[in-house]
């Protein structure tokens, strides 16, 4: 394993979560850190957990292909991801978004960000494989509950997500493109974001906690039983009665 992340011609800001960037983008990598220690700030009260140790790295598209990452080709750029193939892991964030990210309001970074912020919450556990959409499921709630605590613009947000995409969170199967892709996302931010309305957001932290307690593959059935528990009463009839779901 390569350690600790870096490129060459990198700079470091130090602090409880580094941000690694590119010479020239102190500015950027400020806003970045701001937002990763408001997130990680309320991500650890809502979970009761402590800050997981990683690193995040903010790289321009020309070395993209040098970030470190899980595969030996290199993601598409503009596409931010969480590794653990490096030790502290890397959260990798890309100086520029890819266009595929829709909509675009004052909200789209910072939710980018806590959704990955996320992820690195929760794969500081070993963590059984779930079906796409609950796994992509808890970031996109708790970006939404991150955004709201925070006072961000969330509801313009997600007014401007199509809301009728012909697909829902469970359809989307297979091989999908960018598009497909960005759909499936917004679905699940707009039922993050009604869930955590409507239910309040302690319910994200029975969801991670069971999931974290679960030493078997995840199946469909069982993934939307977890969710309708981890809502609690009257989740069941909640979920079936959104058209995301
Ligand atoms: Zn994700």
């Amino acid at each position: 394993m390569r350690s600790p992340a870096t490129l060459p011609g990198y700079e470091r800001v130090d602090g409880e979560i580094p941000v690694v960037h590119a010479r020239g983008m102190e500015d950027q990598a400020t806003e970045v850190y701001r937002l990763l220690e408001a997130g990680a700030k309320v991500l650890s009260e809502l979970l009761n957990s402590e800050t997981p140790r990683f690193e995040a790295m903010l790289v321009t598209d020309e070395d993209w292909n040098e970030a470190p990452r899980e595969n030996a080709r290199a993601y598409r750029s503009g596409l931010p991801y969480f590794t653990r193939s490096i030790q502290p892991p890397a959260l990798v964030l890309p100086a520029t978004l890819s266009p595929a990210f829709r909509p675009r309001t004052e909200a789209t970074y910072p939710l980018v960000v806590w959704h990955e912020l996320a992820h690195a919450f929760f794969l500081q556990r070993e963590v059984v494989r779930t079906p796409v959409w609950l796994g992509e499921f808890l970031p996109q709630a708790v970006s939404a509950a991150v955004a709201r605590k925070m006072g961000l613009p969330l509801e313009e947000h997600l007014s401007e997500i199509d809301r009728e995409p012909g697909l829902t969170v469970r359809s989307l199967r297979g091989h999908v493109d960018t598009y497909e892709q960005m759909t499936f996302q917004n679905l699940l931010l707009s039922l993050g974001a009604a869930a955590v309305e409507e239910f309040r957001d302690r319910f994200l932290k029975r969801l991670v906690y069971t999931l974290w307690g679960e030493t078997e593959i995840v199946g469909e059935e069982r993934a939307e039983e977890l969710l309708a528990d981890a809502l609690g009463s009257g989740g069941r009839e909640w979920l079936l009665s959104r058209p995301e779901f």
